[in-house]
């Protein structure tokens, strides 16, 4: 591997606005920009909306808006619709060099030559006999490629995946454009890899096929092609390409459910590249900036791990000081329950800091913000009754109004104590209720740590209003 000079390197990536920021997309977008930093280069995006009916400007900002979010600041960008110019430059040049020439091929034509080479099982392929001899009745359809007929093969050394070769027939007449203001696909993407002194083009392996057809393009032009990294693609648990069956594939449901953007980070970096330490799960951006190589990027597919991203997110949530992680809580208090506790949000901490998998899990803990609700039949605990209910709650609010019991130790001796001589040392005899009385869950944190939490008075409501419900 050669090493590459500072300022050498320039990238790009390249999002058709026709749909919504995808973690896919995110991905490529990552793996480009770290490339760049790594060396002191360029991190260029390009908005491919060629596609007038499709191309939206509510994608375009849904993009932008998540890789602003991701912290992936570009250093140039461009829209293909604002290049119009450019490509007609490039389709008369060839034009008049003999390097393209127009198709007159009717669709219906093309349809069943199509047909006739899927029956015979060949890559499809159209040889044109209208460079050499245009016909005087038909009308022009496209402006195509003349590809060199003595070549065989085109192929290219992939940063990634090692020498890949195509035979030059699946490469055949390329359509460049439909006329001299409709660029197709692979001729605008080459026109501006080209323009943009695009170095690498790091891109999802599903391109692959895209490549000789861009570089024959590339030749035609007569410029050197810029190297080209195929990453592997992302999978699914059952190793089919990542859908959404397996995951949230729409990049914006990371950003609402609460996970930061260094734990995006972190995860996506992980899908098909390994750090030096190839055990290391945990990495930061300025880390993965220094590390990050085309050497280390993984031929075979990525598995998307949710779990591993909430492990992963959970882990970065840990490392917040108190300040950090509440201000990131708050919003999220906020969404799910209209309102903003900075008491409680404070004292849930360590709890927080624990079990969070993302912000957004703070609607789980709902109890800590507001009195839940419920049925009175669950406040009977299997072994007892509804007056033994009521007597344990009775008993429990009767501590809470003695002075000086406030405290984790001494909730819990008392609460035992009521157990050992209420309910022959049945603590789920008091337990039980306290807990459906506090957060309305079978399930919940711990009774005494909840009523920490929320508080003498709040506690003290929360008894009295399930004691109502057993009358
Ligand atoms: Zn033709």
């Amino acid at each position: 591997m050669t090493t590459l000079e500072k300022g050498s390197v320039r990238v790009r990536i390249a999002p058709s606005p026709t749909g919504y920021f995808h973690i896919g997309t995110a991905r490529t977008a990552l793996f480009n920009w770290l490339f760049a930093r790594h060396h002191g280069g360029q991190f260029i995006v390009r908005v491919e909306d060629t596609d007038k009916e499709r191309s939206q400007p509510e994608f375009e900002k849904d993009i932008l808006a998540g890789l602003e979010w991701l912290g992936l600041k570009y250093d140039e960008f461009y829209r293909q619709s604002e290049r119009g110019e450019h490509y007609r430059k490039y389709l008369k040049k060839l034009l008049a060099d003999g390097k393209a020439f127009w198709c007159y091929h009717s669709k219906e034509e093309l349809g069943i030559e199509k047909a006739e080479q899927t029956k015979r099982h060949e890559a499809l392929h159209h040889f044109c006999d209208h460079k050499d001899n245009p016909p005087t009745d038909k009308e022009k359809q496209l402006i195509r490629l003349a590809v060199d007929r003595n070549i065989e093969k085109i192929g290219w050394h992939d940063l990634v995946r090692g020498d890949i070769e195509f035979s030059a027939d699946t490469v055949s007449d390329v359509s460049l454009a439909k006329d001299l203001d409709t660029p197709l696909y692979n001729f605008a993407v080459v026109i501006d890899d080209y323009e943009m002194q695009i170095s690498h083009v790091i891109r999802g392996e599903d391109h692959i096929a895209n490549t000789p057809k861009q570089i024959a393009i590339f030749r035609a032009l007569g410029v050197e092609p810029p190297q080209f990294a195929h990453l592997p693609l992302i999978l699914g648990a059952d190793r089919s390409k990542l859908s959404k069956r397996h995951a949230a594939v729409a990049f914006n449901q990371y950003i609402e459910a609460g996970y930061t953007p260094e734990t995006i980070i972190n995860f996506l970096v992980l899908l098909g590249w390994t750090p030096n330490d190839d055990k290391q799960e945990l990495i930061s951006t300025q880390e993965a900036i220094e590390q990050f190589t085309l050497e280390k990027i993984h031929k075979s597919g990525a598995v998307f791990n949710p779990e591993k991203l909430n492990w992963i997110s959970n882990q970065h949530l840990r490392q917040l000081g108190d300040e950090q992680l509440s201000s990131l809580v708050l919003p999220f208090v906020q969404r799910n329950f209209n309102q903003v506790d900075n008491v409680i949000v404070s004292r849930l901490m360590p709890l927080l800091r624990e079990r969070l998998e993302y912000l957004d899990q703070i609607k789980e803990f709902g109890y800590f913000f507001q009195a839940p609700e419920y049925g009175p039949e669950l406040l009977v605990w299997k072994k007892s009754d509804a007056v033994g209910a009521k007597q344990a709650i009775t008993k429990v609010l009767g501590i809470l109004s003695g002075a000086g019991e406030w405290g984790d130790q001494k909730l819990r001796s008392r609460l035992d104590e009521v157990a050992t001589t209420d309910f022959a040392g049945d603590r789920g005899a008091v337990y039980w209720p306290i807990r459906v009385a506090l957060s309305g869950e079978k399930f919940s944190a711990d009774p005494v740590q909840i009523m920490l939490i929320i508080g003498q008075s709040e506690t003290a409501n929360r008894l009295q209003t399930a004691l109502a419900k057993l009358n």
